[in-house]
């Protein structure tokens, strides 16, 4: 830490009502740690927020002694933006409180909350928004990249339903984000990422939902093949009340693998879309039911800061068969049974929304197909890092032109951020960003830089 920070950091404890975990000081280490453990950093000073003026003063005292400023709200992103070397860390995990209004069907969720806090509260009313698959990630974070999970095909993707916000942007003034009011924004924050300020809060449309039809469906063997054919013709084709997303890889002894993670809301006790999966080759274990919809959030986990994660993705027109095939190839030829491939469909709900209301780009794509090499060995980084980027290069002949902002790693070139929102798209990013970022403060993130 410079001495300048050193000596001042007291003062900055006196001026918050939150918590300045520096180093030295006891949980200064939990802080710092991120859900990807090939992030290991240490920053100056983190100021664990619990309001709009906390986080003014933290983005002052940032200013003031020319320190690099991260967000932290879950922790998750892959390319563990949320926490910097000798900078300033803007921490949201102590403003977790959810707010439901039941009469008018919306949900206020402070800024540092997971799909934890969220759920529970709005299932406590019988009402959900569509969030993330796993529920230690932040709401706000998945939110302003756009969010995909469980109830994509049914309620489209999270940004689509957020209605509004409260940021804090960097200069210290708090700006309402509404359709009506500072409505760019709006735009802005459905996909574009936590580049435009620091939100204290966001606000969510409901829908009703209790129960579903979900849980997981395994398979193994040289039957995989055909059957993730099956996957892309029922549920890119099925009707909007049926998400589910696949998981490819192999197990020890190369022998590939497929997880289907269905969630059906229809009011059909046996709908003919899950019976065509459960029939398909190679099924070796079937837990899906009808279950509460706490229950199918807990069906994906991941174990936050243990394993280290490289991921990289395209949105694809169409999963072909060539394609299935590839992918399969460079799984079993890879071998290493943490590392896989995540599709998600985007039939359904994505494609009612006009273009023009949110910055996420490609919700025409068919799948997003992820690459994710995950490993714990620190010697090995360089072996997965590369499979999964020449994986992801053999699916850019499928891709739209785009990658998921997400699921990107910190090492994307601009070009890719570009790619993601289009020409058009990122150039009205960048001027929202000139107007409330000018200075590019808020840059550890999938960068828009002013124009
Ligand atoms: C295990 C796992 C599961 C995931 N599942 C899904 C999924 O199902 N669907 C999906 O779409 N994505 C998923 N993701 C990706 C995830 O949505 C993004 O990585 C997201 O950025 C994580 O948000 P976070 O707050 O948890 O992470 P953090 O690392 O804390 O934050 C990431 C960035 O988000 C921004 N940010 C966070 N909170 C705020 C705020 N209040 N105001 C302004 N900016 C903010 C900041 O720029 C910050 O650097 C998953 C990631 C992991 C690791």
């Amino acid at each position: 830490m410079s001495i300048d920070v050193d000596a001042s950091i007291g003062a900055l404890r006196q001026s918050l009502e939150g918590v300045v975990l520096a180093p030295g000081d006891t949980d200064y280490d939990a802080a710092r740690v991120c859900f990807n453990a090939l992030v290991d950093r240490r920053p100056a000073v983190i100021v664990r927020c619990i309001g709009a003026e906390d986080i003014a003063t933290a983005f002052d005292y940032a200013r003031s002694h020319d320190l690099e400023v991260a967000v932290r709200g879950g922790g998750h992103n892959p390319a563990g933006h949320c926490v910097l070397d000798d900078g300033l860390v803007i921490d949201l995990s102590a403003m977790r409180r959810v707010e439901v209004d039941p009469d008018a069907r919306v949900a206020r969720a402070q800024g540092g909350s997971t799909w934890s806090d969220f759920d529970t509260s709005t299932q406590a009313f019988g009402l959900v928004t569509p969030g993330g698959v796993v529920v230690s990630t932040g709401v706000a974070g998945l939110t302003f990249g756009g969010g995909i999970g469980h109830l994509t095909a049914q309620h489209g993707l999270t940004c689509d339903n957020l209605v509004g916000a409260e940021l804090v942007v960097p200069d210290g003034s708090v700006v309402q984000v509404t359709e009506h009011e500072n409505a760019e924004l709006l735009y802005g924050l459905r996909g574009g990422g936590g580049n435009f300020g620091v939100a204290t809060q966001v606000e969510f449309r409901l829908h009703p939902l209790e129960r579903v039809v979900g849980g997981r469906l395994d398979y193994r063997g040289a039957g995989v093949r055909n059957t993730l054919r099956r996957y892309r013709d029922v549920v890119g084709g099925s009707p909007r009340d049926l998400s589910c997303q696949a998981v490819v890889g192999v197990n020890e002894s190369r022998t590939p693998e497929l997880l289907l993670a269905p969630c059906y809301t229809g009011s059909r006790t046996d709908p003919v879309e899950l019976e065509t999966l459960r029939s398909a080759p190679g099924l070796v274990s079937d837990d899906v039911r009808a279950r509460p919809f706490l229950e199918q959030q807990l069906v994906l986990d991941s174990p936050y800061g243990m394993n280290r994660h490289y991921w990289k993705g395209h949105f694809v027109r169409e999963l072909t068969d060539e394609l299935i095939d590839e992918l399969l190839l460079r799984i079993v030829e890879f071998g290493q049974p943490q590392s896989h491939v995540l599709l998600e469909s985007l039939h359904g709900a994505p494609k009612d929304v006009a273009a023009s209301s949110s910055a996420l780009a490609y919700r025409h794509a068919a799948f997003n197909v992820s690459v994710m090499a995950v490993w714990s060995e620190p010697e090995a980084d360089d072996r997965h890092i590369v499979w999964a980027r020449e994986t992801a290069a053999a699916i850019e002949p499928w891709s739209l032109g785009g990658g998921y902002a997400n699921y990107m790693q910190a090492d994307e070139p601009l070009e890719r951020i570009r790619g993601s929102y289009g020409e058009a798209g990122f150039e009205r990013l960048r001027a929202l960003k000139r107007r409330h970022d000018p200075n590019n403060v808020l840059r550890r993130n999938q960068n828009i830089p002013p124009s």
